[in-house]
């Protein structure tokens, strides 16, 4: 095990900044060690990569425990599973599964998540309308506990529901066995429609989801904000293709904390992302579910103050949202860089997964934007209003008065996890910041 001295730690976002200590362990005895080592009053956090956006991965003060070396994988062909350690990534399990015609059925947009880290989030991919989040695919899930036991938990335990979508505040996820799905190569057919404007994008995905595998649209939010795009839709191949190694090798470098991103950069740079030419065929798989790994670091073009995400879902029949949403950001001259749009199927059963049927909007914007923050407390609450909820793993900023209305089980989900962790060993900055616990 190896205990660094206090450093300073952020999410994607870089937008907040937080010193805590970090345990790096490499096996399940020194998980258990650290709990026995006992902790200050601000807890501990298990953590992967850090790719949340907000402060879900951050406990200032306090302790992470760094997951990130629990690297085992065994794929069972005979049943289609894997077993995995914690620290194993999305890609380097569907390298695993490849090998043997498998995937993982749910798969987010990059690769450098977690196995906890998944699970926390409940990470959607853009298979959810017919897949479910990512927990729909786990079988069972090996837990330690606060009280330092380690147990296993399977979809029919409460605890196993409460660690879904849980901000890592149930416990430390050490291990999963995940249902992998057969496929008959590495690749993906790909099918690209250029759209004029947002009804038209909604028209087709909304088309689209009875046929095809994996739905999602690229949204133009900059300009006039019409929300035009290219709907992109795919099934999983048969002809294999050839794949690069590694993330393409691209990595930004530091750049002196400078934000490159503007309306007139980011404008240039979706009028070229609109016109380039459309993908048909078939195309890499672990490529075309990850576009933007072949940039390491992207999010440094935000500059120093970083950036947040936004995402949240809304029911069908409420798009009238997107409206308002688009009136007041085009009012603030605020860009989006990568705006992506999608149709989730059904929901899990757990109270804090965010998946639930209707549309979701992700959004990226500079926080230096100025009123942005004003006007997002103002659409939080008509958002609230309409039945929508916003995306917990990438927030940062929302009221914690909202959190009850967005996340209605709330308080079942706190009744399992106090019973499991009664002495509030489990904490971050988000739950001390929304009053999760
Ligand atoms: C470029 C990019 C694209 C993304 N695309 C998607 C997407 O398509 N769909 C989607 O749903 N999400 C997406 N995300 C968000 C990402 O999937 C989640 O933030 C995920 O939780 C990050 O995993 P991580 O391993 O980096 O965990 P961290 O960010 O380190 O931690 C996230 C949460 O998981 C908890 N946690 C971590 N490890 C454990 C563990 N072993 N046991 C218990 N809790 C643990 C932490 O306490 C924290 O609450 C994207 C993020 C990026 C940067």
């Amino acid at each position: 095990m190896r205990i660094t001295e206090a450093q300073t730690v952020s999410g994607w976002g870089k937008n907040f900044q937080s010193i805590s200590t970090r345990a790096v362990v490499s096996d399940v005895a020194e998980t258990v060690e650290i709990i026995s080592m006992g902790t200050a009053n601000r807890g501990l956090l298990p953590v992967g990569l850090h790719r949340s956006y907000g402060d879900s991965a951050l406990n200032s003060g306090g302790t992470l425990i760094d997951l990130t070396e629990l690297k085992h994988i065994a794929i069972d062909p005979e049943t289609a599973t894997a077993t995995v350690g914690a620290g194993v990534t999305i890609s380097e399990l569907e390298q695993a599964a490849l090998a043997h015609a498998l995937f993982p059925p749910v798969v987010p947009g990059t690769g450098n998540v977690t196995m906890g880290g998944a699970i926390a989030a409940d990470i959607h991919g853009k298979s959810h309308h017919k897949t479910g989040s990512f927990s729909q695919s786990v079988v069972e899930m090996k837990l330690l506990l606060a009280n330092g036991s380690v147990e296993t938990f399977t979809p029919h335990d409460p605890e196993f529901w409460a660690t879904v979508g849980g901000l890592g505040l149930t416990g430390v996820v050490i291990e999963l066995r995940i249902q992998l799905r057969v496929v008959q190569s590495n690749s993906v057919d790909v099918t690209e429609h250029r759209v004029p404007n947002l009804s038209a994008m909604i028209d087709l995905l909304g088309k689209s989801d009875k046929d095809y595998e994996h739905t999602v649209a690229w949204i133009d939010l900059s300009g006039d904000y019409r929300g035009r795009g290219v709907v992109s839709l795919g099934n999983y191949g048969s002809k294999s293709v050839k794949t690069s190694s590694g993330s393409g090798g691209l990595s930004l470098p530091d750049l002196a904390g400078t934000n490159f991103i503007s309306p007139l950069t980011v404008r240039a740079f979706n009028e070229v992302w609109f016109r380039k030419p459309l993908k048909n065929g078939a195309a890499a798989l672990t490529k075309y579910m990850h576009p933007l790994d072949g940039v390491a670091n992207w999010n440094r073009i935000y500059g120093a103050s970083g950036f947040l995400q936004y995402q949240f879902v809304i029911d069908e029949g409420r798009e009238e949202i997107f409206d308002q949403l688009f009136a007041g950001l085009r009012g603030l001259k605020a860009s989006s860089f990568l705006g992506v749009l999608k149709k989730f199927g059904a929901a899990s059963k757990a109270p804090m997964s965010f998946p639930r049927p209707g549309w979701t909007l992700t959004l990226d914007y500079s926080v230096t934007v100025p009123g942005l923050e004003i006007f997002l407390q103002k659409f939080d609450e008509e958002l609230v209003a309409a039945g929508g909820r916003v995306y917990l793993i990438k927030d940062s900023r929302v009221s914690p008065k909202l959190v009850p209305a967005m996340y209605p089980e709330l308080d079942q989900w706190r009744t399992t996890r106090n019973a499991m962790d009664p002495h509030h060993l489990w904490q971050s900055d988000q739950a001390r910041r929304l009053q999760l616990c």
